[in-house]
């Protein structure tokens, strides 16, 4: 049985580090096993600009820890106004690695988010132009539609008339969970993409309701049905270079989880890349983790395969993630699976 695996320093491909104080407290948690990731756009006002995208990335640098060299892959948040020549001046500068579409409503601040898709198919026929990639957050809003099924939804009445109508954008469909979303991706050619979350791998919509409901568990798109999370299981450990890792690691404080309308996300940072090794050695795959934490999406964004390495260990031993985070707004809980890891990530450094 193997015991180590050793990796490049992988990418986290859809990360939230929220600002101020939230960044300070969850940053370390991220740099210390992802040598970069992609990083959301959705602040309070969200990243829109190029402008706003370097002064995003300065504070996340300048929070960094000591000798860290995390680098933070910024996103703009597209809205029905965003200046499509903005966008392409700051991907072709350097500053801005891809696109965010929310549609409105559908997630943790999401207001600014999109309406009407046609109103900003010139700025998106713009990004294929200049080969600037635009991911997808893939729910519809309208109430009419059962929270399980609104990823599907989109699928057939937003994301493929999106893509016929601008052919030659490149399209990364974020957190897929669904086996309708494997199969879309799968099925998609060149330039679309998945990103898969850890927590996704391991819980299906029993764990958030069954027996008791478990706000920290609480995330969107909703974990769905056991055979949703048998298609991801299967598509993230197929090796496809179509399918790659992006946590969505979303903190909130846990009094903001704990409410009567408590928020979507889970905090997986410190425990990603643990529980991802179990996964894909319960799946008699994890010889295709290198691929889809260190590879794939670097491949897709055109980055290279990042230096360093990270080595993961089974058995006992090793830094004990803490259950919570203290932040100066009170604590932050840690993503709990619900049993004990059986691997851990070797902390080489202090
Ligand atoms: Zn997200």
């Amino acid at each position: 049985m193997t015991d180590r695996l050793t990796l490049p320093r992988p990418d986290d491909l859809h990360l939230h580090l929220r600002d101020g104080a939230m960044l300070a407290a969850v940053l370390p948690e991220s740099a210390r096993h992802f040598a970069r990731a992609l990083v959301m756009p959705n602040l309070v006002p969200p990243v829109v600009t190029g402008a706003d995208a370097a002064g995003y990335r300065a504070r996340i640098l300048a929070a960094l820890p000591a000798g860290s060299d995390f680098r933070p892959l910024m996103t703009l948040y597209l809205t029905e106004a965003t200046d499509a020549e903005d966008v392409v001046a700051a991907h072709a500068a350097g500053i801005v690695q891809a696109v965010k579409l929310y549609p409105a409503g559908a997630t943790t601040n999401s207001a600014s988010g999109v309406r009407e898709i046609a109103r900003v198919e010139g700025v998106l026929g713009r990004m294929a132009e200049a080969g600037v990639p635009l991911c997808i957050h893939g729910e519809v809003t309208d109430p009419e539609v059962d929270i399980f099924d609104r990823e599907a939804v989109f699928i057939e009445r937003v994301l493929e008339p999106l893509r016929r109508r601008v052919p030659g954008l490149s399209v990364v469909l974020e957190h897929v969970t669904t086996a309708e979303g494997v199969a879309y991706v799968r099925g998609g050619g060149a330039g679309m993409a998945g990103t898969i979350t850890a927590h996704h791998l391991v819980l299906n919509r029993n764990h958030l309701l069954a027996g008791g409901i478990r706000p920290h568990y609480y995330c969107l798109p909703v974990a769905k049905r056991e055979h949703h999370r048998r298609a991801l299981v299967a598509a993230a450990t197929s090796g496809a270079a179509c399918f790659f890792l992006g946590t969505d690691s979303a903190p909130h404080l846990d009094a903001a989880k704990l409410a009567p309308c408590g928020c979507a996300g889970c905090f997986t940072a410190p425990v990603a890349m643990a529980l991802l090794a179990q996964v894909f050695e319960a799946a008699g795959a994890l010889g295709q983790l290198e691929a889809f934490a260190c590879r794939n999406g670097a491949a897709f964004y055109g980055l290279p395969v990042n230096g360093g390495r990270l080595t993961l260990v089974r058995g006992a031993g090793g830094r004990a993630v803490p259950a919570r985070i203290e932040t100066p707004d009170g604590p932050l809980s840690v993503f709990d699976p619900g049993f004990a890891p059986l691997w851990h990530v070797e902390e080489t450094d202090a």
